[in-house]
């Protein structure tokens, strides 16, 4: 599965607006198979492990504060070179910059809250993914 798989979440900003199903929707015609998925909320203390590279940006105690805000969707998308094709579906990290017809273009509203995650690395989808989900969780096609 290493390079099949990407780990997604959809963020607080997007599940608060109710944009799961149409997100949703565009990843799988899009070609991406989801094979975990589950609406949870991460805690303060998981989300600053998920975001620990971000542990010394100015960001990062605001980003906790969003990330953990509310319910978020966290989802294993299956697909031949999952993590590049995601991000190019998702769009670039500010929404201002990110093309028409991303994800991140339609629903995003700022580049804290923009709307979605995508793992950026082969390593990290794994990583992620595991982080997100056990083993019994994840069906794989
Ligand atoms: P990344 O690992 O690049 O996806 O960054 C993690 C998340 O932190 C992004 O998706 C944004 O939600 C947020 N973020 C990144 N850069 C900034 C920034 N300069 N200001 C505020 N939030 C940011």
């Amino acid at each position: 599965m290493f390079g099949k798989i990407t780990l997604s979440i959809i963020k607080p900003d997007a599940v608060k607006k109710g944009y799961i199903v149409p997100i949703l929707s565009k990843i799988v015609h899009s070609g991406f198979h989801i094979i975990a998925l589950k609406m949870t909320e991460l805690s303060k203390t998981s989300a600053k492990k998920f975001y620990a590279e971000h542990k010394n940006k100015l960001f990062f105690e605001s980003l906790i504060k969003f990330m953990s805000s509310g319910p978020i969707v966290s989802v294993i998308l299956q697909k031949e070179n999952a993590v590049k094709d995601f991000r190019i579906l998702i769009g670039n990290t500010n929404p201002i910059h990110a093309k028409e017809g991303t994800i991140r273009n339609l629903y995003a509203s700022s580049l804290e809250k923009n709307a979605i995650h995508g793992s950026d690395n082969n390593q990290n989808a794994f990583e992620e993914s595991l982080f997100h989900f056990s083993n019994r969780e994840i069906f794989f096609k």
